[in-house]
């Protein structure tokens, strides 16, 4: 207990020093923190140490004293972030990794349902403070937010109707592909894609790619949500559904089979804002979670290996 909130403590004071280098607004009391005492904190540290612990990153210590720390989950990824339609209940790694975190703060857990194409609005606007939502960490989105270390990797597929006859890359040259809005899926299958020459990749730039408007060998139509590309597909209006496997699971029920590619890792990280004092807390929470085999854990209890 006192080695979690010390910890924690440690990273807020980093996060201060990155958040607000120079500003005196960090100046939030530890015995505010709940549930510890004060007493119970300092007791077993030197006078220094007590005196730079009062530098909670701003954010942690609005989270300490909300008593709640909101994380935007997935609620229909099996292994990831499922909730029961009947009990509410939530399931999944990312679900026990958000409880993990809570738990490091000493604070309840609060999860928000989250798709590909709310996850970051949610962020910015402080609705929710971190996601843990089969979120691939990439370069370009680097840029906006702070990602821990990857807790796991995943890999791109493609959904199809057996009756279709699609069974390769090859043979989706001409069709349509559902994707889901604000995904990295597109732009994974037209590089696998121009990657195996099945498609002229000189229109292809990685900075200005968008699904909306790419012609080039496939088609993109892009959904805000999983059912609906599979009812899509079901309904012929996309010859295909491309996303992460752990996503396409669900969807492949009978008649329906992947294609023979798996292409792109998507390495998934808990975001948070950019320069705060919970990404510290955050990446703290991912190390130490493989160095005492909770990751590894985690991913067979879930059936991800
Ligand atoms: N993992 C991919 C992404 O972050 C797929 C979309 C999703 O997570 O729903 O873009």
């Amino acid at each position: 207990m006192k080695k979690r909130l010390f910890s924690v403590l440690a990273a807020g004071i980093m996060g201060a020093m990155l958040v607000a280098c120079g500003s005196t607004s960090q100046t939030a009391q530890v015995s505010e923190a709940k549930p510890e005492p004060k007493e119970t904190v300092t007791e077993e540290k030197p006078a220094e140490e007590v005196v730079t612990e009062e530098a909670v990153a701003e954010d942690v210590q609005k989270i300490i004293d909300r008593g709640v720390l909101k994380v935007g989950v997935k609620n229909a990824v099996v292994g990831f972030g499922y909730e029961d339609p009947l009990t509410g209940e939530y399931t999944g790694m990312e679900i026990e990794l958000a409880k993990a975190l809570a738990e490091k703060l000493g604070v309840d857990v609060e999860f928000t349902a989250v798709t590909a194409a709310t996850r970051t609005e949610l962020l910015d606007s402080g609705d929710i403070d971190c996601v843990l939502a089969t979120f691939t960490i990439t370069e370009e989105r680097k840029q906006s937010w702070d990602f821990t270390t990857p807790y796991y990797t995943d890999y791109v597929s493609v959904l199809v109707e057996d009756a279709k006859g699609i069974k390769s890359l090859d043979d989706l040259v001409g069709s349509t592909v559902g994707v889901s809005s604000g995904s990295t899926s597109a732009k994974a299958l037209v590089k696998a894609m121009i990657e195996k020459g099945l498609i002229n990749g000189e229109a292809f730039d990685e900075e200005s790619f968008d699904p909306a408007t790419w012609s080039e060998g496939v088609k993109f139509q892009q959904y805000d949500d999983y059912p609906t590309i599979s009812t899509a597909l079901s309904a012929g209006e996309v010859d295909a559904f491309c996303v992460d496997k752990s996503i396409l699971a669900i969807y492949r029920t009978e008649g329906r089979s992947y294609i023979d590619a798996e292409f792109s890792p998507q390495n998934y990280g808990i975001a948070t804002t950019k320069g705060s004092g919970l990404s510290l807390v955050a990446e703290e929470l991912v190390t130490e979670s493989f160095e005492n085999g909770t990751i590894d854990k985690l991913i067979s209890e879930n059936g991800l290996d």
